[in-house]
């Protein structure tokens, strides 16, 4: 399981980079397969699939690997953000998977999130408690993604949202953005980050107020402030955002 970063290599950890370059085989959604430097794609066979089906391509990884294959399962980020990880550790415990899959050595090479990614490009919106919500509803309930912002809402988190927007799911980010303006001012810092750390990056910072739902897709990710987050200089990085180490005390 190897996290790739959000596509920069310069954000590729070293030990991810010697895993790639002795995997025989590489496995994961071929958009991330086609973000890695070609020295590491180049001497082993691609397993690229579509995005979704996720367990089919834990088990395939499983079967590539029980044959006796060096198998690297990428994900974007860290694998075990919304990612890959969880899915073959699900595949290797079912109750049907074979003994030789359980015995598979499966270790996990961590990558730098998206949260953490954009965090950098702006400053350190992350600085105090943060969490990390994904507002698909392809794999829970929307009546949980809703629990979780409410709660993380009203225990005043900054929150990291992850897949805010789908084709098939086109009003869930309004949905979100109207439990967001009931509990946060309209002054809150919010960052929208799209392909960081890839060609056409674009990272904004806006008010509350001021953010555009129209301008996030299923490659963006926002953070939005907790109620002690600020706006910090606009010098020539851009527009910094930070939230402070203390916290008011009641
Ligand atoms: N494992 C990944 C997350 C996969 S979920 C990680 O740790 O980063 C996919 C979601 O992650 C996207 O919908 C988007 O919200 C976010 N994301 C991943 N890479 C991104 C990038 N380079 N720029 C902005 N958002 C990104």
């Amino acid at each position: 399981m190897v996290g790739l970063g959000p596509g920069d290599p310069n954000w590729l950890l070293p030990e991810a980079r010697d895993v790639l370059s002795q995997a025989t085989d590489l496995v994961g959604y071929q958009t991330y397969l086609d973000m890695l430097p070609p020295d590491l794609r180049l001497g082993a066979t691609l397993h690229g699939s579509d995005n979704g089906a996720e367990l089919d391509r834990a088990r395939h990884a499983l079967a590539l690997a029980s044959s006796g294959q060096r198998v690297a399962v990428v994900s974007s980020g860290d694998p075990g953000v919304f990612a890959m990880a969880s899915a073959v550790f699900e595949a290797q415990s079912a109750e049907d998977a074979s003994t030789d899959w359980q015995s598979i050595e499966v270790h996990v090479v961590p990558g730098v999130t998206a949260a953490l990614a954009t965090a950098a490009r702006v400053g350190a919106p992350l600085g105090h408690d943060w969490c990390c919500i994904s507002l698909s509803d392809n794999l829970k309930p929307w009546s949980i993604v809703e629990r979780r912002l409410v709660g993380a809402l009203e225990a005043d988190f900054v929150l990291a949202l992850y897949n805010p927007v789908s084709r098939h799911r086109p009003t869930r980010l309004a949905d979100a953005f109207t439990l967001i303006r009931a509990r946060r001012a309209t002054t809150t810092p919010i960052v929208l980050g799209r392909d960081v750390g890839r060609p056409g990056e674009r990272v904004r910072v806006v008010p509350l107020s001021d953010v555009d739902l129209d301008e996030c897709d299923m490659r963006t990710i926002i953070i939005v402030g907790s109620s002690t987050t600020r706006f910090g200089p606009k010098g020539p990085g851009g527009q910094r955002v930070f939230t402070p180490r203390w916290y008011p005390s009641d």
